[in-house]
């Protein structure tokens, strides 16, 4: 006799709907909800283990812990002594050095809820934008770009769209082992339609490949190359859409100037890819009735990122495949929520429901609507900003929550040297192992997913109602409350929530009226319908608004979509001759982020055990490197050592490394990081994760 109680994975964007079962003695079990919508019942490695995740507690952190100085260790102390000696020291610097000085840094993996009221507690209350998350590092170059090119940071299209297309291109992307649950249903929708045709552009043959009709096997950096040479194609060959073009858009003119100014012959040497091949795929593009465009960290975790996006909107915007069935530029999430956190506005260069900060009616609103302090015009600092000013002692205190920014963020030592510098650290967090906890002058344990509700967006905007199934171990609380009980603390009105579908109706409230309105969703109704799609304005019946721009206007000034032009440079540090290689970083199939959950379950750790440099046979020859050999990759950032994995998939000057791993407590050289550059794209300041420059040698033990 089991219970049964209606969730969401809490791994990537796909956001597949999960049913926990509950025995008697508390034991869990998962598998796919089949009435969700995303997943039909599918669940993908990852998802099928969640509950080894939840129901092992022996890392878990259950008491609230402090300490008073660095040179003693934190002690286990009441949550009134944890909060009410964060709030003094809050309160103390703020006092002395204003309120940019202190920041939250927060995850992607946070509940809508949990985002909604740090976001409120620092821009409403303390009076900084200092707030930013780990999905800055994931697709803050897709939020811009959708902004620049449609007017909103919105993916016009749904998962029903892939079956329904005819042409998929997939741009910087693994789906197959990072959204393997919608990969399943592209597998299926190519079984059902041979004629689909399927491009993979990618450095490396991934396991999406299999399935592709065409793989573009590009050189790391030249995305924009080939989406304009793609571009020049449609044109010359006449697959574009005059009537789209002239009707629904800007920009044109010059973009055509721009792509006609390289050759074909000169796109292919710059992307190491043959014309024919660039010709196939913009014949594919250029014949498909409904053509969709899937990318992620390939095109996003670059310095030209925001570019990378808008080329590839680009290919949309003149062919007029958008706004309709089956077709659309789609954004694949990382992280479960990272829509719902920028719906609250969790980002340090939003406000609330997509408001603008630098729009002084939208802080007003704001402001008035919260009744806290004038909001502040000036964007906060991002995620990766955040540690430089610590560096730079300007920002004097971090809260960090739910995320690992030792393994995950780019030139890692700058990190571990920021939080090192750092007058004062907290770290909310479920588990005692990720490595950021050594900084920690005051640790909240915080409850895990299960554990208490809420809701999250997938990358189609479906907003999900999570169930809570069991109650956190020791002392732990849901996020929500941690915060709120800290702004209490601080002496702030306004978040004296009672649980956390009052704080869900105030987030609704707030959005009514905007283009991403959900005014007219509550707990009830999301328990009732299972899941949603936005916008959800008051009067709605149905489940949502499952396409965007079906009528062709959008939200820019003019209401015409903008087709931006700019050069195709790359603009990473190139490769030399004391680095030669160009480093490519990326995901697993069965590890998620830092391993803080999937490297709890011994499943998971079967398919890939041990991180790995993948390397082509002839530059591992030309370094006397063989399989399975230790060496040491590095930089003038960092090394790396791993096992040598010689392999004809990747492309020869390109090495990969898995993302995952970063033990830096046992002096592990396994994290990536060292290596990856703190170097930014302009306009989204994501950094450059999937290009560096690096040495290869066999690694000598002295
Ligand atoms: Fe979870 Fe993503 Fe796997 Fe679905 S595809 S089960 S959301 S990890």
């Amino acid at each position: 006799m089991s219970t049964s109680f209606k969730t969401t994975c809490c791994y990537c964007g796909v956001g597949c709907g999960i049913v926990v079962h509950k025995d008697r003695q508390g034991k869990l079990h998962v598998e796919g909800d089949k009435d969700h919508p995303v997943n039909k019942g599918m669940l993908c490695s990852k998802g099928m283990n969640l509950h080894y995740t939840v129901m092992d507690t022996s890392d878990r952190l259950l008491y609230p812990e402090m300490r008073y100085n660095r040179y003693l260790p934190r002690q286990r102390v009441t949550w009134d002594q944890a909060l009410e000696r964060t709030a003094a020291v809050f309160k103390q610097i703020i006092q002395k050095h204003g309120p940019d000085s202190v920041a939250f840094y927060a995850s992607g993996q946070c509940l809508t809820e949990e985002y909604y009221v740090v976001n409120k507690l620092i821009k409403g209350f303390i009076g900084s934008n200092n707030i930013d998350t780990n999905s800055r590092l994931c697709m803050s170059s897709a939020v811009a770009a959708y902004k620049m090119a449609l007017g909103e940071d919105s993916v016009p299209g749904n998962y029903d769209d892939l079956e329904l297309a005819d042409c998929i291109f997939v741009a910087g992307a693994n789906p197959a082992w990072c959204h393997p649950i919608l990969w399943r249903r592209i597998e299926a929708a190519k079984a059902a339609n041979p004629s689909l045709k399927i491009i993979v552009s990618d450095p490396r043959v991934t396991q999406s490949c299999a399935l592709a009709n065409l793989h573009l096997q590009l050189h790391p950096g030249t995305d924009i190359v080939l989406h304009h040479a793609i571009g020049r194609i449609l044109i010359e060959q006449g697959f574009t859409d005059h009537t789209f073009i002239s009707q629904h858009t800007e920009g044109f003119t010059r973009y055509k100037e721009t792509v006609m100014q390289r050759s074909l012959a000169s796109a292919a040497a710059i992307c190491g890819i043959s014309e024919t091949d660039i010709i196939e795929a913009a014949t594919y593009i250029g014949k498909a009735k409904r053509f969709m465009t899937l990318w992620t960290m390939g095109l996003n975790q670059s310095v030209v990122g925001v570019n990378k996006n808008l080329s590839l909107i680009n290919l949309h915007l003149i062919t007029g495949h958008i706004g309709k069935p089956g077709c659309g530029p789609f954004s694949l999430t990382g992280q479960p929520n990272a829509m719902g956190g920028r719906e609250v506005g969790g980002l340090s260069n939003l406000l609330p429901a997509h408001r603008l900060m630098n729009n002084p009616a939208h802080r007003k609103e704001v402001q008035e609507f919260w009744g806290g302090v004038p909001l502040s015009e000036k964007p906060g600092l991002t995620a990766t900003e955040m540690f430089t000013a610590l560096n730079e002692g300007k920002l004097k205190a971090i809260w960090i929550l739910c995320t690992n920014p030792l393994v995950s963020l780019p030139e890692a030592r700058l990190a571990e040297a920021a939080l090192q510098k750092a007058k004062f650290v907290v770290v909310q967090e479920i588990s005692s192992k990720p490595e950021t906890l050594q900084y920690a002058d005051v640790v909240f344990p915080a409850a895990a997913w299960t554990e208490k509700e809420g809701t999250m967006t997938n990358a189609e905007r479906r907003i999900s109602y999570l169930q809570k199934v069991a109650d956190a171990p020791g002392e732990a609380l849901p996020d929500a409350e941690i915060i709120c009980r800290f702004a209490q603390k601080m002496g702030f009105h306004g978040f004296s929530y009672n649980n956390a579908a009052e704080i869900y109706d105030e987030h609704c409230r707030l959005t009514a009226g905007t283009n991403i309105d959900v005014s007219g969703l509550n707990y009830a109704l999301l328990k009732e319908k299972r899941s949603v799609q936005w916008p959800y304005p008051k009067g709605t019946t149905d489940l949502g608004t499952p396409r965007l721009f079906t009528d062709h206007q959008f939200y820019t000034p003019s209401s015409k979509a903008v087709i931006h032009s700019f050069d195709d440079d790359n603009k990473s540090a190139p490769p030399d001759k004391d680095y030669p290689l160009i480093l490519t970083t990326g995901r697993i199939r069965d590890q998620w982020h830092t391993m803080s959950k999937t490297g709890k379950v011994s499943k998971l750790k079967q398919h890939i055990p041990a991180p790995f440099l993948e390397i082509h046979p002839d530059d591992a020859k030309e370094r006397d490197i063989r399989a399975d050999d230790i060496v040491e990759i590095f930089n003038s950032n960092g090394a790396v050592r791993v096992k040598a994995q010689l392999s004809t998939s990747i492309k020869k000057g390109v090495v990969f490394l898995p993302m995952h791993w970063g033990k830096i407590l046992n002096n592990d050289l396994s994290r990536a990081n060292n290596l990856t550059h703190n170097r930014l794209d302009p306009i989204s300041k994501q950094p450059d994760f999937k290009y560096a420059a690096v040495q290869v040698l066999p690694y000598k033990k002295p």
